[in-house]
This record gives structure tokens, sequence and C-alpha cells, in this order.
């Protein structure tokens, strides 16, 4: 267990706005993404007569990894060599893009039939906010967050999604930089001190800090506290639900 550390959670008396990242912040979905790398390479790596696929694979050659580096690390370690392709690629079984877009559909797949479930914590965090009348956005990385959202019953509860497409579209700079944050809270029709920046990474935490939001609060998923705040975050907890009470 992490000490929470709270050192001014006071802020969010007074912010219009509550802006969530998604994966690690309103839902698990790194657990969803491990179940699609199994579900391509499991059966991929048989078929090649390579060594089997295992969860500490995933850890070793995927995790963090943009989806084709994480294909082109995983065949490297089992000495398998692909051509790249190109991101078009159908998915397929013939390049590096190719299986890249293979994990996509299987995480499409994946959410379908097994779904993800918000953390506890958040829903409860989330629930609390709209009942006090806070407006919510999310600002995510991922092309996904609208499935992801959907899988998990919380789309609806969202009017402001800036995910990896909308950042894409709009040309706006990934976390660390603050771009896609700042958006969110222009959509909101707020200013960056009016709004709350929650995250689990140390990214969108820069991202929150450089951006002059009005508090940024970290959950500590692994990370760690310290790391945390060290880079930017004024409160960090293990887990919303600890912050719940300190809503207006
Ligand atoms: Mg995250």
């Amino acid at each position: 267990m992490t000490e929470t550390v709270l050192r001014d959670a006071s802020r969010l008396q007074t912010a219009r706005a509550l802006l969530f990242d998604l994966d690690g912040v309103l839902t698990p979905t790194v657990e969803v993404h491990m179940r699609a790398w199994a579900r391509l390479f499991a059966p991929y790596l048989e078929a090649q007569g390579a060594a089997a696929y295992t969860d500490d694979d995933y850890y070793l050659s995927i995790d963090g990894k943009p989806r084709v580096d994480g294909v082109r690390s995983l065949l490297t370690s089992r000495g398998i060599t692909l051509p790249d392709g190109t991101a078009d690629d159908p998915a397929g079984e013939d390049t590096v893009w190719a299986l890249g877009n293979r994990k996509n559909d299987a995480f499409a797949a994946e959410l379908a039939e097994n779904g993800v479930a918000p953390y506890p914590g958040s829903l409860d965090f989330l629930t609390a906010a709209l009942a006090a009348g806070y407006e919510v956005a999310v600002v995510s990385s991922s092309r996904n967050a609208e499935p992801v959202l959907r899988a998990a019953g919380i789309r609806d509860r969202f009017e402001v999604i800036v995910d990896g497409l909308v950042a894409a579209a709009e040309g706006l700079p990934g976390k660390p930089a603050p771009d896609t944050y700042l958006r969110a809270a222009e959509l909101l029709g707020l200013t960056a001190d009016e709004c709350v920046v929650v995250e689990d990474a140390h990214s969108g935490v820069q991202a929150g800090r450089d951006g002059a939001f009005g508090l940024v609060v970290g959950i500590d998923r692994g990370v760690g506290a310290q790391e945390l705040l060290d880079s930017g975050a004024d409160v960090v907890v293990e887990d919303l639900d600890e912050l719940v009470a300190s809503l207006r």
C-alpha cells in the first residue's frame, strides 16, 4: 500500500470540471489489452512452432510501446522477422502492421465479448461528481476511447471526449503536451484553472502541470506516489473513492 498523499484537495471544492484520463483512471483497460495480445499471439506462435506466448511477454516486449513496436519486439524475441508493411495492410499475418491490425481486431472482440468494468472507486467518484454538478470530460490518447467507455457502461456520462481520434483530426500533440486537456476545457467553455486533471501516468500528470490546471490529481496504480508528485501532481491517491468526501 502506498501512502495517500493529500497535499491540498480543497481546490476540488471550487473547480467547475473534472477531466479524466481513461486507461488506468476510469477503466483497467490494460487487462483487455493483455487478453487481446494473448488472443493474437498464442495461436500465431503455436502455428510458427515458436515458444508459447505468456503474460511475461507482454511486460518484456509490449507494455508501453506503440502497437507495431510491440509486435516487432515480440517477434524479435522469438527470432521471427517480418516486413513492416504499411498501416493500411489488412489484418493478417504477413507483415508487422498486419499483425498490429489483427491486435486491434482482437481488442474489439475482447471488449465485445467480455466488456470491461470501471474501477468501482472511480465509478463512485464520477457518480458523486455528476450529482454535485461538476462538468466532466474524458481526455485519452487512445483511439479506442469510445468503445471502451461504451463497454464500461459510462459513455453517456460524457458530453466531451478528446481522444486519439480527435487529436489526430485536429492536429493536437498528445500527452505530455497539455493540448488535449486544454481542448477539453475549451469545449466545456472553461479555463484550465477551473478544471481538475485526473491521471495515472507521468505523461498525463505533466500535461496537467504544464497546462496550469486548477488541480492535478494523480492515481497511483503502480507508478509510485512520489514519482507522480515529482511529475507535477498536487494530490496522489490510490483510489478515487478517497476523494469523494472532498467534492463540494
Ligand atoms: Mg492512463
